[in-house]
C-alpha cells in the first residue's frame, strides 16, 4: 500500500485484514452507479486500515485493526507482521490515537488481558469511553478488554486536542459518541483521518446513504456533510480506515463540479 505524503511527513498505510459488509448495511442506498465497490457476490469487501506515522521524534499508531479474529465480517490479525515490514515493533510506538470502541479499530490495543503496545499512551475520546466501557455500549467483553490497558489512556475531553506539534484531534462524533478523527499538518498541507466517520468512496457523493451502525445516524450525517465540504480547502486530504488501498480522498478543484480522486500521493 503507498505511503501518503503530508508537507514532510510519511503516513504509511497499515493493513490488519479484511472487513466484509453488505450493500444494505447503508439505509437510503442505491448501488446502481457504485457496482465496481461490490464482489462477485455483490458485497463490499473493505481493508482495515491503520496508519503509522513519524512526526517530530514520535512514533504514531492511528488506529489498531480488529485483532486476530475470524468472523463472517472480519477477518484480522496483520497488522503486527505488516509493522514488522517496516521495522516496527510494538514497542516502538509511543503514541497511539484510537478513532472509537469498535472492534474494528482498538483490536490489538490488547491481548489475552495486557498491553500490546506497552510503551504506547493511547489516547481515546472521553464520550466514547464513557459510551464502551462505563455504559456497557457493546458488553462486558470489549469493557473488560479496554479496562486492561486503563493505565495506558488518556481520555480526549473536547475538540482540537492537541496530541502533539502536527498532529490534532477533530471531534466527528456521530458514528459513535466519542469518536475523533485526527489532523496531521506538515507545511501547507493537511490530512485528516477519519476512521469511520466515511466508510465507504460512496458516501463521498451519495451524501443522503446512512450507516446502519452509526450510534447517531443524523449526527453521523451532519459530521460527514461538513468534513465533505472543509475538503475543499486548499492542501486538504480525507483519509478514511476502510477506503480500497487504504487510500486518501481528494477533491479536485474544478468549475461546479465536485471530482473526488483517491491517491496515495
Ligand atoms: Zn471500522
Amino acid at each position: 500500500m503507498r505511503p501518503i505524503r503530508v508537507g514532510d511527513i510519511v503516513v504509511h498505510p497499515v493493513n490488519d485484514g479484511t472487513a466484509v459488509l453488505l450493500p444494505e448495511n447503508w439505509a437510503n442506498s442505491d448501488w446502481t452507479e457504485h457496482q465496481h465497490l461490490l464482489d462477485a457476490d455483490g458485497r463490499i469487501q473493505m481493508p482495515i486500515g491503520t496508519f503509522l506515522a513519524r512526526i517530530g521524534d514520535r512514533l504514531v499508531l492511528l488506529d489498531a485493526g480488529v485483532g486476530v479474529v475470524s468472523s463472517e465480517m472480519f477477518e484480522g490479525g496483520l497488522l503486527l507482521g505488516n509493522l514488522a515490514a517496516l521495522g516496527v515493533q510494538p514497542g516502538d510506538i509511543d503514541t497511539i490515537v484510537i478513532s472509537h470502541l469498535h472492534s474494528d479499530h482498538m483490536g490489538w490495543v490488547e491481548r489475552d488481558g495486557a498491553p500490546v503496545f506497552t510503551n504506547a499512551t493511547v489516547h481515546i475520546g472521553a464520550a466514547d469511553w464513557a459510551h464502551f466501557v462505563d455504559n456497557l455500549g457493546d458488553g462486558r467483553r470489549r469493557a473488560s478488554r479496554l479496562q486492561a490497558i486503563e493505565s495506558q489512556v488518556q481520555l480526549i475531553d473536547g475538540d482540537g486536542v492537541t496530541i502533539l506539534p502536527g498532529l490534532t484531534t477533530r471531534a466527528t462524533p456521530g458514528h459513535t459518541p466519542g469518536h475523533t478523527s485526527t489532523v496531521i499538518s506538515s507545511g501547507d498541507e493537511r490530512l485528516i483521518v477519519l476512521g469511520d466517520a466515511i466508510h465507504c468512496p460512496a458516501q463521498l457523493t451519495e451524501v443522503d446513504w446512512e450507516f446502519i451502525y452509526d450510534v447517531d445516524p443524523t449526527l453521523a450525517r451532519r459530521t460527514r456533510a461538513a468534513l465533505l465540504q472543509e475538503a475543499e480547502m486548499p492542501g486538504t486530504a480525507l483519509l478514511p480506515c476502510h477506503f480500497p488501498g487504504l487510500q486518501a480522498a481528494r477533491l479536485l478543484p474544478g468549475a461546479g463540479t465536485r471530482r473526488w480522486v483517491l491517491s496515495g500521493e
